[in-house]
């Protein structure tokens, strides 16, 4: 569980349960045939059976239930053997049906944890469970002059909710919560985690109370679908529970909505309770059962997870744990450095390249790590180059460069093109070294008096004058040999 050091703000604890729409990345609908694809023209993909039109039956997509057995997998879960669907009954313009088929009282996924470091702190929330459902359509409010149009695409859409405890402390935690949950469903393959999209959406339940006491009444953000918003709805929604308080209001617990342009939460609608939606179990589904064979067959199939992977990555590489964290950003990431660790031998400088220049470049031109354009076989032979002597680190940023922009792709071609290679000539560097102390005597007497900076200076100076060229650490011994 969580640390017990708590975090108060104005003499109040936050406190903050997540529930997670994610939406599972299947070619068909949870209980159609119609596809999933986004962006299509509106009301193309949605069929008889998703607007639950008489004389249609759902029937599920064994696809969909696959991606909930492996989130449970992946996050220690109780995955029921047997599962019921139920409808919940509510009526919206965008769910004309009149019901929603979701999981209520027994879900798929029950139980489990999510554990990340914020900061160097280790934490654990855990998970009450995690249920499949259909997603409605969308009311469209700009497209058709002034009036609203509803497109029923997205109906039927299949959606897992991850529901946590009250388990989150502060804003920065639930971002955190979020970031490694959407890592998770993404690496493990379940979800493309297309946040504008709307493919991974949260909604933030917020409270405050007085360290010890009960738990506060909670507000409902709906539908957070950036990290960046999702902090600021958070934190100004407990400024703003807070100065209802201690201005003597009581919280209502309501559904609100963050208006990214005013930086506010407004209320929606005050809070339905469950009771409100009539749930029963849907008499079109049997049951969903999940025989222990086919838990078995998917364990077998999943990918070892960004946690193992960067303890892994600690153990076998040598790596600080904040390396193996940065690194286990995703599969691509992962992969491209223990290939180019692999092949250069150099894992702690294949780790801060990847880090370093190759993160930074990737950024500025909006790039994933999947189209990266350097080779992280071509990387490593770069590094090698680094280890052995050949380059100076800022030279092989040069080289970087080249082979980043498409110039040429290899290493030792660009060294000797661009005339980069370091030297290692100690003749020749002597008389350098030489040439230097007899220009700069006032400086060499300087540093003979006990002016330990003038050593600096003067291996700048020698620096510049084999055009970086020289191995800064052999000019560092020879210099200070010569001094002697
Ligand atoms: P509902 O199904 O009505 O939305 P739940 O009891 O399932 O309500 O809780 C929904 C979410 O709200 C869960 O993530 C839970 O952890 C969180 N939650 C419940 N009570 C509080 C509270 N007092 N403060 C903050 N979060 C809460
Ligand atoms: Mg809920």
């Amino acid at each position: 569980m969580n640390s017990s050091k708590s975090l108060l703000v104005q003499g109040y604890e936050v406190v903050i349960g997540f529930e997670t729409h994610a939406q599972l990345s299947t070619q068909s609908k949870i209980f159609s045939r119609a596809p999933t694809a986004f962006g299509a023209e509106p009301n193309t993909q949605a069929c008889a059976v998703d607007l639950a039109l008489p004389g249609t039956l759902p029937v599920m997509n064994r696809g969909a239930v696959e991606k909930a057995i492996r989130l449970g997998l992946a996050l220690g879960s109780h995955i029921a053997e047997q599962s019921v669907f139920a409808r919940k009954n509510y009526f919206y313009p965008d769910l004309p049906k009149g019901y929603q088929i979701s999981q209520f009282e027994i879900p798929v996924v029950q139980g489990g944890e999510v554990s990340f470091f914020l900061g160097d702190e280790k934490k654990t929330v855990r998970l009450v469970r995690a249920h499949l459902e259909e997603d409605a359509g969308k009311s469209l409010h700009e497209a058709f002059h002034g009036m609203s149009g509803i497109d029923l695409n997205r109906a039927g859409t299949p959606l897992l909710e991850i529901v946590t405890e009250p388990d989150m402390r502060s804003s920065a935690e639930a971002v955190a919560y979020a970031k490694e949950l959407h890592k998770i469903v993404t690496w493990i393959g379940i979800c493309d985690g297309n946040m504008q999209e709307g493919s991974f959406r949260c909604d933030a339940n917020v409270s405050v109370r007085k360290p010890g006491a009960a738990l506060g009444t909670r507000r409902e953000i709906k539908n957070l679908n950036s990290f960046k918003f999702m902090q600021q709805a958070i934190d100004y929604e407990i400024r703003w529970q807070i100065e209802q308080i201690e201005d003597g209001h009581a919280i209502q617990q309501a559904t609100v909505l963050f208006d990214p342009d005013t930086g506010e939460t407004r209320a929606m609608r005050t809070k339905e309770d469950a009771a409100d939606y009539r749930y029963f179990p849907d008499p079109d589904l049997p049951p969903l059962v999940i025989g222990r064979d086919w838990v078995e067959r998917v364990k077998g199939e999943m990918p070892e997870l960004p946690r193992q992977m960067a303890e892994r990555l600690v153990q076998t590489y040598g790596l600080p744990e904040y390396d193996a964290t940065t690194l286990t950003q995703s599969p691509a990431m992962a992969a491209y450095f223990e290939t180019a660790a692999k092949a250069s031998g150099q894992a702690k400088m294949a780790s801060n390249w990847i880090m370093g220049e190759v993160s930074r470049r990737l950024n500025n031109e909006e790039k994933a790590m999947e189209q990266v354009p350097v080779a992280a076989e071509t990387l490593a032979a770069l590094l090698k180059r680094i280890a052995d002597g050949t380059v100076s680190n800022n030279a092989a940023k040069q080289v970087f460069e080249a082979l980043w922009s498409g110039e040429a792709s290899d290493v030792d071609v660009v060294i000797e093109a661009k005339g980069l290679k370091q030297m290692n000539d100690s003749g020749a560097l002597e008389k350098i070294i030489e040439e230097v102390m007899t220009a700069n005597a006032p400086m060499v007497e300087q540093f003979r008096a006990g002016k330990e900076k003038s050593f600096n200076a003067l291996v700048g100076l020698v620096m510049k004058a084999s055009k970086g060229k020289a191995n800064p650490q052999q000019v560092n011994d020879v210099l200070r040999q010569k001094l002697q």
